[in-house]
């Protein structure tokens, strides 16, 4: 594996623009940090350590995206067109979940024509983010090799202050990418500092004993269904735990006229909606809010998808804790099964 040096991370973002769309987390003014466009020679500046507001997500699944148009006599696909990008600075619970979607929309060719055009910069964090628990479930808080192209570690730092960075480049299309860079050969050292600092960073964070039990109950089948239909009153269907969850993958489909064209479009959709699962019959299997939201959580946490994906369906990013109005993200959910 090929390792370098580098002094500032902004340095790698402005080569990787010269032949990329880069797209990087940046803040706005009210705190809150989201994906967008950086050009090469821009000065923004990148903070590490941060969760933004959303996943990186709908840079490859869109949340609204035509997917052919019929004109009366023929139908006409409507693939993305992309050049090359790179989404910058991703962290390891945000790569793990772009890793799931890969094996999700394997056949899917509007997902794949994003992804198949895009170069993974990852970021290890140094510090558990508010709510998160990548810990818990196998994402974080460093990156795998295996689901970036290239990531970004921190050297030791000296009276708090970041000394540089290595840059390892985990696949060839990283190591093609900076290819040409003037960069220096890392010393053997940096495996070893990167591992005191995985384990430094894991022993920070909170406990999860709620998260394990929780997790527990759902396989054993131990939660009862009044629990999930109680629980289930606390939610309004705003959607917002979907929209935000990076691995949510639901979607509907609609046809909308455009002059004289139909256009079938795809739209983002949550399984928490009365609707969701309505047969054309008429037949709703999911009617009760209990069964939609027992549907929810088996679907993050159950081992049946487990054997199917390689993995749990939740990250441990703990968005949806965040925006749920109604108290039903993950915390509060796992703390109340886990009590039941
Ligand atoms: S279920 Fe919640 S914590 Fe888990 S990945 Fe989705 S948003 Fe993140
Ligand atoms: S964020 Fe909360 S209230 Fe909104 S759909 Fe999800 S569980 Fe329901």
């Amino acid at each position: 594996m090929n390792v370098y040096e580098l002094d500032r991370i902004e340095h790698l973002r402005d080569w990787l623009a010269l032949s990329h769309q880069v797209y990087q987390a940046v803040e706005n003014d009210l705190g809150n940090c989201n994906w967008q466009p950086i050009e090469h020679g821009e000065v923004v500046k990148f903070k590490p350590n941060v969760r933004p507001l959303v996943s990186p997500k709908s840079l490859f699944f869109s949340e609204q995206e035509n997917m052919f148009v019929f004109d009366g006599e023929k139908f006409r696909e409507t693939l993305p067109e992309h050049g090359p990008r790179v989404i910058f600075g991703v962290s390891a619970c945000d790569l793990t979940a772009i890793s799931y979607q890969d094996k999700h929309f394997r056949k899917d060719p509007y997902y794949q024509a994003r992804r198949q055009q895009t170069l993974l910069v990852g970021i290890d964090c140094t510090k558990p983010c508010d709510g998160g628990f990548c810990r818990s479930v196998d994402a974080g808080p460093h990156v795998k090799d295996e689901i970036a192209d290239l990531i970004l570690t921190p050297m030791p730092s000296i009276g708090g202050e970041n000394t540089g960075w290595w840059l390892i480049c985990s696949s060839d299309a990283g190591r093609a990418a900076v290819s040409g860079m003037d960069l220096r050969r890392a010393d053997s050292s940096w495996s070893s500092w990167r591992e005191m600092n995985r384990r430094h960073t894991e022993a920070e964070f909170k406990s999860d004993v709620h998260i394990i039990n929780g997790i527990q109950r759902i396989n054993a089948r131990a939660v009862p269904d009044e629990l999930w239909e109680r629980l289930a009153h606390q939610c309004i269907s705003c959607s917002g735990c979907s929209q935000l969850c990076p691995t949510c993958s639901c979607y509907a489909t609609r046809d909308v006229a455009e002059d004289t064209n139909m256009v079938r479009q795809r739209v983002w959709d949550s399984c928490l909606m009365v609707g969701f699962q309505k047969e054309a019959s008429g037949a709703n299997p999911a009617a009760e809010a209990g069964r939609r939201m027992y549907r929810y959580w088996y679907h993050k946490f159950s081992e049946d998808y487990v054997a199917q994906m390689g993995r749990y369906g939740c990250v441990g990013c703990g968005r949806c804790e965040s925006t749920c109005p109604g108290s039903v993200g993950v915390h509060s959910i796992m703390e109340k099964i886990s009590n039941a």
